[in-house]
């Protein structure tokens, strides 16, 4: 079986403040019609910030208030995922992680272990940053960077980032009518990772820099990240089920593509 991670991020779940029940649903249904194609899927998930807001409108800019609100939302973030999840006959769970459990092998194997018995047994793991206690994602890269350590660490060979964007434009597609979309990237130049954060949603804090250091990381571990519309499923579910690139870009290094 090939292990996949997806990767969502607030822009996709949230509409107007609130989660958008319509489009968690079609993620999931992508989930479930992934696992028929034989993937295992992990799926990495933000949005407790903003699903805490729609009960608490704390404010937002500082990092304490954001901790609390992401206390306040991931269990109601985690509740839907659960009842869309039940209506396929899914079985679903939730796994929090912090940043420094990828700085200790052992506690690298203990959280395989687990995502592993969870995926044999059929149950799709949920993974957020574990945000009440450590900020990562608050403050860096809306589960870019974890989400590429989640598929890493937790042997996927493929990320897929689903995000507010299509794919990976020559420069940015909201600015610059012109601007061209890749289709393959094997090589992210430094200059490209110093462009400016250009996040574009007030809950999202990454930008496409962040999903560049995710995909120049996982390319460098030999690995490929995969980044698609998160409102539009079409592109991700041709190049996953069909095997068809359409949309979307595919980050890959030329020798790993060669290999195949
Ligand atoms: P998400 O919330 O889906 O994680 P972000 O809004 O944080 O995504 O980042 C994606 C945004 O990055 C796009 O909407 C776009 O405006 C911006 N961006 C800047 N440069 C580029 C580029 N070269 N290609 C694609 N998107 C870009």
């Amino acid at each position: 079986m090939e292990r996949v991670v997806l990767k969502v991020g607030t822009h996709i779940l949230t509409e107007n403040g609130v989660i958008a029940k319509r489009r968690m649903l079609a993620l999931v249904d992508l989930i479930v019609q992934l696992r028929e194609a034989s993937y295992e899927v992990v799926l990495v998930s933000s949005g407790a910030v903003a699903a805490g807001y729609t009960k608490l409108p704390l404010d937002r800019k500082s990092v304490a208030n954001r901790q609390a609100l992401a206390a306040i939302g991931q269990p109601l973030l985690l509740k839907m995922y659960q009842e869309t999840f039940d209506f396929f006959d899914v079985i679903c769970s939730q796994v929090l992680l912090s940043a420094d459990v990828f700085g200790f092998q052992e506690h690298i194997d203990h959280a395989k272990a687990a995502i592993d018995t969870l995926l044999i047994n059929g149950v799709v793991p949920i993974i957020n940053e574990n945000d009440t206690v450590s900020i990562e994602e608050l403050v860096f890269g809306d589960n870019d960077r974890l989400s590429a350590h989640v598929a890493h660490y937790f042997d996927a060979k493929l990320l897929v980032i689903l995000s507010d964007i299509d794919a990976y434009y020559d420069k940015d597609p909201h600015r610059y009518e012109d601007a061209k979309r890749r289709a393959v990237v094997t090589a992210i130049l430094p200059q490209e990772l110093e462009a400016e954060h250009s996040p574009n949603n007030p809950f999202a804090t990454g930008g496409i820099v962040t999903k560049l250091l995710a995909a120049d990381f996982l390319m460098k571990q030999g690995r490929e990240m995969f980044l698609a519309s998160g409102f539009d499923l079409f592109d991700v579910k041709s190049f996953l089920v069909e095997r068809v690139h359409r949309g979307g870009t595919l980050f890959c290094k030329k020798s790993y593509l060669a290999s195949e």
